[in-house]
């Protein structure tokens, strides 16, 4: 196998003072060496606890309660801060949603870029410098030797994204964690970073794993697609396929509510209703509130794990013979 993430079974949840609530329930997906794999879901679906869970960075009071990250053979998900830190820049890396707040505003973008370097390598003050002048020519950042000493706050959103950028792949991660990496940025400039974050992956051979809400996006750049709903997948499969021959009812709804270029429709279909909270998981299926096709045994009895092509999780494909209990199923 040639996987470079695989994440088993994993479940994540917070500790209170009464009690525990599980937030990421058991949740399975690999991404191949220079594959991109988008994780889908609307807000509140658990789509950046996970790709904080494989940086490492889950938020206080956070705690992986079972299963595996394994990047690149090596369980990383009970590593030590000091262990995982190793790891973060040099192997793994991330861009998030807000660069002005990951960037430092009291520190020159320059410094920022190779201090990254600085931090993981060996390498002398001078060679750092050219090393970070050559990445953010590579980002896109004109006259990188001017720009080297300017500080975050006198660039634009879409400039402040590539130097996030640069200082993510400065190291040559053989993995990208881009969590909506464009959302705050001007609609014109969202294009051309998901296109600079296409190209270098490709330049570096990297994977990437992009959380993203926006279908469109993963249409155009995933290999891998995993549908994420309150916390748990409801689908996962390539890409083609999925989008082709969509199973699950949540991802029939997301499909469902793309423009389309060609149909002239006013209203845009919408999933009614919201993401339950965390503690208030329906028993049984999480969608069941939601979804036009639920049957008696969604509400009681959490769906099975159907592979047939791809991978969906709905009593819809289920032969076990507890389905037959309501004939809603012909619906479909
Ligand atoms: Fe709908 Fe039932 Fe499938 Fe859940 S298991 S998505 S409620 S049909
Ligand atoms: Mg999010």
């Amino acid at each position: 196998m040639n996987d470079i993430l695989s994440v088993n079974h994993l479940s994540i949840g917070f500790d209170h003072s009464y009690g525990h609530t599980s937030v990421i329930d058991d949740i399975s997906f690999n991404i191949e060496k220079g594959q991109t794999l988008c994780i889908v879901g609307e807000s509140g679906c658990g789509k950046s606890l996970t790709s904080l869970a494989v940086m490492g960075l889950l938020p206080s009071g956070g705690r992986i309660h079972d299963g595996q990250i394994v990047y690149k053979g090596q369980d990383i998900s009970r590593k030590s801060q000091k262990e995982l830190s190793e790891i973060r820049g040099k192997e793994i890396s991330m861009i998030f949603q807000e660069p002005m707040t990951a960037l430092n505003p009291l520190h020159s973008i320059g410094y920022q870029v190779s201090e990254v370097l600085r931090v993981h390598q060996k390498v002398s003050k001078h060679e750092a410098k050219e090393k970070a002048i050559e990445m953010l020519r590579l980002v896109g950042i004109p006259s990188p030797e001017k720009r080297f000493a300017q500080y975050p706050h006198e660039l634009s959103g879409g400039m402040r994204q590539r130097v996030m950028i640069a200082m993510a792949l400065i190291c040559h991660p053989g993995l990208l964690v881009a969590d909506e990496p464009t959302t705050a940025l001007d609609v014109t400039i969202q294009a051309q970073i998901l296109e600079l974050i296409q190209n270098l992956k490709s330049q570096f051979d990297m994977a990437l794993l992009l959380i993203t809400h926006d279908l469109g996006v993963v249409s155009e750049t995933a290999d891998k697609v995993v549908v994420m709903y309150a916390g748990q997948v409801v689908e996962y499969g390539d890409t083609k396929e999925l989008f082709t021959e969509p199973k699950h009812p949540y991802t029939k709804g997301l499909i469902n509510s793309i423009p389309k270029m060609d149909e002239d429709t006013e209203v845009l279909p919408t999933i009614k209703g919201s993401v339950p909270s965390p503690d208030e998981m329906p028993m049984g299926c999480r969608f069941v509130t939601r979804c036009p096709f639920a049957m008696e045994i969604c509400s009681k009895i959490k769906p099975p794990k159907i592979t047939d092509g791809h991978e969906v999780h709905c009593w819809l494909y289920s032969s076990e013979d507890v389905k037959g209990e309501n004939p809603s199923v012909d619906k479909v």
